[in-house]
């Protein structure tokens, strides 16, 4: 055995996304103390920047130490006591997931179903709040990343809200790529991940909770089933004043969500945001010149994930390994139901550029033409160019 060099690869899938050399740099400076002061002081800003990235002025702000499903189980456990209703909004894989969450917290799911690729309903919500006036709170996915489709935040919190409900949202995917606004919104509880549109190592699940949600944690009836989860001990190390051993944090994971962070506020917001919806626009306008249909309809279309459906006759499997053994290019391939069906192409922080996007509709026409798909050839990238020189 020797040291392990990964090969140099363009991650155009699900996540994880590149990662740029300013944050892998980051990873590698020394290792210190977790509750060294010069760390320490590194944390509060990270919570700033993190503040930043939700639009948020929550003091609970801040990273859990395992990737975006620990962020998750960070949001039920906390809130979900035995016996709660839970209203599930479930259109793709990760609505499905906060559903077996809530059954293991001893919750009663209730749930709004809507079609994979669409995005959640909101007047299935309001009938659904209305005839259980005992649901407890409303959980759903922003960007559904199984599928490509985007639901509307702020018009499904303020039903919730209506209703009387705290609201769990997964932001895993949208941080960093479409608006998310947690405080404007009033989103009560939301999780994210580092690795889609921060484009930092996986990893990580920055997290935030608003006034009412702590509330509810603070006046729980039984202690948190999970302990590292338990957010009354977490804040003994991330909530400010004299800081307390809880767990080791990953030092040095957090150099690298600081140094991301910093490139997205560098950058900012609004401007990641903006982009993001320009690259998928050339990107779409390259794809459907080679006839590849999209599977949401375009008004509930996420630009960061771009699920396309596989042409007629075509070995999802093959396509993808040629893509990545002739141009280091990952795409993803279809989740659950989907599998199969759809490739699912990332446009997601870092790897959101003109070049990739150029790459993509390349690689793709390439190896599906040799593969004697029924595409249109020779119209994509001038198709993409078009929509560049106009943004
Ligand atoms: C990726 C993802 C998760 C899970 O994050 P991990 O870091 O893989 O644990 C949860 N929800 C959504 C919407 C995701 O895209």
């Amino acid at each position: 055995m020797k040291s392990f060099h990964p090969p140099q690869r363009t991650l155009m899938g699900p996540g994880p996304s590149d990662v740029p050399p300013r944050v892998l740099e980051a990873l590698s400076r020394p290792t210190i103390g977790h509750l060294d002061p010069d760390f320490v002081a590194m944390m509060d800003e990270l919570k700033a920047l993190l503040q930043y990235a939700f639009q948020t002025e929550n003091p609970m702000t801040m990273p859990v130490s395992a990737p975006g499903s620990a962020g998750m189980e960070c949001c039920f456990v906390n809130l979900v006591e035995p016996g709660d209703k839970v209203v599930v909004c479930v259109n793709g894989v990760f609505g499905g997931r906060m559903k077996e969450n809530v059954e293991r917290c001893g919750g009663t799911p209730v749930l709004v179903e809507d079609p994979w690729g669409r995005a959640v309903d909101p007047q299935k919500l309001e009938d659904t709040l209305k005839a259980h006036p005992d649901a407890r709170i409303v959980a759903f996915v922003h960007a559904e990343t199984s599928t490509g489709a985007c639901s509307d935040v702020q018009t499904l919190v303020d039903i919730a809200h209506r209703h009387d409900c705290l609201t769990i949202v997964d932001a895993v995917t949208s941080l960093g790529g479409i608006p998310l606004h947690v405080d404007a919104w009033g989103v009560d509880a939301v999780y994210s991940g580092t690795q889609k549109c921060l484009s930092c190592t996986p990893g990580l699940s920055p997290v935030s909770f608003g006034e009412r949600a702590v509330a509810k944690i603070k006046n729980r009836s039984h202690k948190v089933q999970s302990w590292f989860l338990d957010l009354n001990l977490v804040m003994g190390y991330w909530g400010g004043g004299k800081r307390a051993y809880h767990h080791t944090a990953p030092i040095n994971a957090l150099y690298a969500l600081h140094e991301a962070l910093l490139i997205l506020r560098e950058e900012g917001l609004e401007n990641a945001w903006a982009r993001h919806r320009r690259l998928h626009e050339a990107l779409k306008a390259g794809l459907e010149a080679m006839g590849l249909s999209f599977v949401v309809p375009e008004a509930e279309r996420l630009p960061q994930l771009n699920a396309v459906r596989i042409p007629e006759g075509v070995d999802d499997a093959a396509v993808r390994s040629r893509l990545l053994a002739d141009y280091r290019l990952e795409i993803g391939a279809g989740l659950g139901e989907m599998a199969g069906k759809v490739w699912r192409i990332g446009l997601m922080g870092h790897a959101c550029n003109t070049r990739n996007v150029l790459l993509c509709l390349q690689a793709l026409e390439d190896v599906l033409q040799r593969a004697g798909a029924a595409i249109e050839t020779g119209r994509a990238l001038a198709a993409a160019r078009a929509v560049l020189e106009t943004g």
